[in-house]
């Protein structure tokens, strides 16, 4: 694999500077994360139930989660990331079992529900044991083209996360594009890490710092919960290239400080995962002159992004919103109609991503792959496609602009959000017989949802009540940022003409 054989390359030319910092003062030299993921190879290889099987990693931004990362890669099985404070407990032993049991990892303690749904746990005291003892991982098992790097579960629209699965050949494709957006990369740059190591942003700085010898420098979540501590990380940071939703970069704006005073280093902006507005591209560019702000695009189904542009000030000028870019070389993208073929020169339609960043498809999900991965000839290769879901147009210089979705997922605050998921969720609560959630904007973002149910609520308890109690019944189950923020209590849902629930009077109702 291209990406471990850079990582090699840097442990050996330059084996003190530092792979990785964290906000609560970690650090891993490239020399230490080498040796570290050599023997945690070596141990993965003994431990795992059976070859190429899925080892659950978890815990937060710990420089052992990425030293966890490299030695499955090394040992021949796909890592799954599993953000602790972002995954509930029940959620985190529901994706174990879709594993079938798993080698657990647990860089962070792991509560005992995703203990019992493994089938072996390497807790921090056994890693750090394991380096100090030494080992070396053999090449031979090292992953490499249609091997799986990674599964990361996203949200579900039928209740429950999947697993996309993707592939060392989509991870090093990635790395070699992502590498030298906005320019080719300076040796050394350090690049923010605040995504959660389960959402596939993270792969951006993952994949980009660590094949050109710079640094990854990681916001911890007890960083993250203080405005203030998290400004002081930042403005000592030393970053060099800010990788984050554009919501994170909107809530940084907010405190006047956030610029190139405070944050001198700061050299490139990539952008993922939702709408870059045009006020917030021009925002960045007043506070960071000079500064380059990239926009990419792209699902996790298709290696975290697929396209991209370089938004001048001119461009977030016009009035218009910001085209997502053009397709990266190996990719192609068509605009479909319903029933799939294409549809006329500059139409909307589905995006449909054909190319060598597309995943395999959804972990022991034939159903669900089926429904939306397919092949296509592509320069003589057949290669994968993906039905996106998402709404788009090509226009005439093969820029792709984005609309919003074709289905029930939203973004909110950068998360990727099923609300199917949350409904289904919902329905499984004692009393409940019916559900919906709507989605409330601002400024062309979502900035809340709201849950209705048809539920029977005690006599002597008031809906504030119940919905407070719906709320922590669900905390349990899910993702914070999947609790709707307000319960709505009907006695029935208001139907369409053709008898389904009428999901705009509803949202109207919601507000
Ligand atoms: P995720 O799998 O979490 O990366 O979410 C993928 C979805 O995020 C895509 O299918 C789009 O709906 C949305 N998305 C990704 N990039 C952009 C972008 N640059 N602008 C608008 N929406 C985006």
């Amino acid at each position: 694999m291209k990406y471990l054989q850079s990582i090699e390359h840097y442990s050996t030319t330059r084996p003190h500077a530092p792979a990785i910092r964290t906000s609560a003062g970690e650090r891993m030299s490239y020399q230490e994360l080498w040796q570290a993921s050599e023997a945690i190879a070596q141990l993965v290889e003994r431990t795992a139930p059976s070859a190429d099987s899925p080892v659950m990693v978890y815990g937060n931004k710990e420089p052992l989660m990425v030293a966890a990362f490299l030695a499955c890669m090394k040992a021949g099985h796909p890592y799954v990331p599993v953000d602790r404070f972002s995954v509930p407990a029940e959620r985190a032993a529901s994706i174990a079992r879709q594993l079938s049991h798993p080698l657990l990892i647990a860089v962070a303690e792991a509560p005992f529900e995703v203990v019992d749904a493994a089938d072996a746990v390497l807790d921090a005291a056994m890693l750090r044991a394991c380096i100090e003892a030494g080992g070396s991982s053999s090449h031979a098992r090292w992953i490499d083209g249609e091997d799986l790097c990674y599964i990361l579960f996203t949200s579900g629209s039928t209740g429950a996360p999947k697993g996309v699965e993707v592939t060392a050949g989509c991870f090093d494709g990635f790395c070699s594009w992502a590498r030298d957006l906005g320019g080719a990369p300076r040796d050394g740059r350090v690049y923010l890490d605040q995504a959660p190591f389960s959402f596939d942003l993270s792969v951006f700085e993952l994949a980009c710092a660590l094949a050109t010898g710079g640094s990854l420098y990681s916001l911890t979540h007890e960083t993250q919960a203080s405005a203030r501590g998290q400004f002081e990380a930042l403005s000592s940071s030393g970053v060099n290239v800010w990788v984050s939703t554009p919501s994170f970069a909107e809530l940084c704006l907010a405190d006047e400080a956030f610029g190139a005073d405070a944050l001198d280093g700061v050299e490139l902006f990539l952008f993922c995962g939702e709408t870059l507005t045009n006020a917030t591209a021009l925002h960045l560019m007043e506070r960071f002159d000079g500064a380059t702000v990239v926009n990419t695009y792209g699902p996790t189904e298709s290696t975290v992004a697929v396209t991209d542009i370089v938004v001048t000030p001119e461009l977030a000028r016009l009035d218009m919103p910001l085209p997502v870019g053009t397709p990266r070389p190996g990719t192609r993208l068509r605009i479909v109609d319903e029933a799939g073929a294409d549809v006329g020169a500059s139409c909307w339609g589905e995006v449909v991503i054909e190319g060598d960043t597309v995943a395999r498809g959804y972990y022991g999900r034939a159903d669900l792959t089926e429904a939306v991965f397919g092949t296509a000839m592509l320069d003589g290769r057949l290669v994968r496609s993906y039905r996106t879901g998402d709404e788009g147009r090509l226009d005439e210089l093969g820029m792709l602009h984005y609309r919003g979705r074709l289905d029930l997922q939203v973004k909110l605050h950068g998360y990727r959000i099923e609300l199917g998921e949350i409904e289904e969720g919902l329905r499984r609560l004692p009393g409940v017989s019916a559900a919906v959630v709507t989605t409330v904007e601002h400024g062309g973002k979502v900035s809340h949802l709201v849950g209705h149910v048809v539920a029977d609520v005690p006599a002597d308890t008031s809906a504030f009540r119940a919905g407070l109690a719906i709320k922590d019944e669900l905390k349990a189950r899910l993702p914070h940022y999947m609790v709707p923020k307000k319960i709505v209590f009907h006695d029935a849902f208001p139907m369409t003409g053709n008898g389904k629930v009428d999901r705009r009077a509803l949202a109207a109702q919601g507000r």
